[in-house]
């Protein structure tokens, strides 16, 4: 407003005659939407009213205005411009002193004698300008609401950043101890769903890669035991027929035949392992080919007809159509044979193994039944894996390596075939796959 004030003023000092005032006060007025009173004193202190315009209109209270203005002359130094604010009304006037008039500068009055010795006031009054001093109010709440949001933004970014990083931090921590075979570990790191799901894919791989080590620890042990068994066994007949059994035909074949079989034994085991690995390295591929997996399961069969004869042990056949699948024979051959192995291993007294071809709800099944000790339930899973083997003791009719079934598993899973397990502890285990037809 007192922007608004020193430019009226400056017109009035401007214009030549009052006629050319007015109307520039009745256009500012409407345009900046402020009353405009402008007040001759008339001695006395007595404000006597040259002009007035309200957005343009005509005034009405001007005599209140008067008296108040007239009031507010008396009591204070009007040579400066000043604002006041009349609470009761709820509006904002700003008051100019604008001239004094001598006889060089004077109006015409109302009675029509020219007016001059005394003081010139304008006040403009506006019911919408408390602006600047809310503007102060308001910037002062925008600072004092930044600072605040600023604070709080500060504080909330630590909290997420500390809730965040916490659980990593304490997550690394524990892979670290894991890292050093530590497998006691436990991830825990409670805090938001994503940590919480990593916390749970970590133990998940802390109890497999427990499970592989100690798995490994163990094949180690195994191997080596399956090595040195044959080895020492050669070695002690091979030094039995070079100091005693030489000259005798009977002993020397006999002892000659231990060192074979052990030889077939140390073969077996080096093949399955190599099988195994390359199986699970994919350096095999899959080479598929039609042919006859009935003949293939009897040829298998076949491959057992020495422990058949020297043993006792007995196949019972189901098959009772050739059945004709694609897929790669040698590896199929291999699974069937580790199936059969097994079974002939784990079979009960009777030393029967059966072994059923044929087709049920447009699937081949193949199953291979023994009335051995069955399997645990809690073994079930654990019994495909990479050198697993029963906590059970057993005779071993055939050689073992404690890879037949990963073999077989790799063999049915590159296929993409389904199989299985049903096992009745103290009444046998039935092995099975399915191929789609
Ligand atoms: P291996 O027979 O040389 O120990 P496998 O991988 O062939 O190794 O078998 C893993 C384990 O599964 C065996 O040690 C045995 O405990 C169990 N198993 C396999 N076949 C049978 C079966 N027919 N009956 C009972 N247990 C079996």
């Amino acid at each position: 407003m007192e922007k608004l004030g020193t430019k009226i003023v400056h017109q009035y000092e401007q214009s030549s005659k009052l006629d050319d005032f007015y109307p520039y006060v009745s256009k500012i007025s409407a345009q900046e939407a402020v009353s405009i009173y402008v007040f001759y004193d008339s001695g006395n202190n007595n404000l006597v009213n040259m002009f007035s315009s309200s957005l343009g209109l005509e005034v009405t209270n001007i005599d209140s205005k008067k008296k108040i203005f007239t009031e507010y002359i008396k009591n204070s130094d009007i040579t400066k411009p000043d604002t006041f604010i009349d609470s009761n009304n709820n509006v904002n006037e700003f008051i100019v002193y604008m001239s004094f008039l001598d006889e060089r500068n004077f109006i015409i009055g109302e009675s029509g004698f020219p007016i001059y010795n005394c003081n010139v006031y304008m006040v403009i009054e506006s019911k919408i300008d408390p602006i600047s001093a809310e503007l102060t109010i308001l910037n002062q709440q925008i600072l004092f609401g930044l600072i605040l949001a600023i604070f709080l933004s500060t504080l909330i970014t630590y909290y997420i950043s500390l809730r965040i990083s916490y659980p990593i931090t304490k997550i690394c921590e524990q892979a670290t101890k894991l890292s050093s075979e530590n497998y006691d570990t436990v991830f825990f790191a409670q805090g938001y769903q994503e940590i919480d799901d990593l916390a749970d894919a970590l133990n998940h791989m802390r109890i497999e890669l427990a499970q592989t080590t100690e798995l490994q620890k163990k094949l180690i042990a195994n191997i080596s035991h399956d090595l040195r068994t044959p080895l020492t066994l050669i070695k002690s007949y091979a030094e039995m027929v070079r100091d005693l059994s030489f000259s005798n035909e009977e002993k020397r074949n006999k002892h000659l035949n231990v060192i074979i079989d052990e030889t077939d034994r140390l073969t077996l085991l080096v093949q399955d392992i190599l099988a195994l690995s390359k199986l699970q390295s994919k350096i095999d591929d899959i080479k598929k080919e039609e042919f006859n997996l009935s003949e293939l399961v009897k040829r298998t069969v076949g491959r057992f007809d020495i422990l058949t004869q020297r043993d006792g042990y007995q196949f019972i056949l189901n098959i009772k159509h050739d059945i004709i699948i694609n897929a790669d024979i040698r590896k199929i051959e291999q699974a069937i044979y580790n199936l059969l192995a097994n079974s002939v291993n784990y079979t009960g007294e009777d030393k029967i193994v059966i072994v059923n071809l044929f087709i049920k709800n447009s699937k081949i099944r193949f199953e291979v039944v023994d009335s051995g000790k069955g399997i645990d339930e809690s073994e079930i899973e654990d019994i495909w894996m990479r050198y697993y083997r029963s906590k059970d003791p057993h005779k071993r009719a055939s050689i073992g390596t404690g890879l037949g079934l990963t073999i077989v598993k790799e063999v049915f899973v590159s296929h993409g075939y389904n199989y299985g397990v049903l096992s009745t502890k103290g009444e046998g285990s039935t092995f099975w796959v399915e191929i789609p037809l």
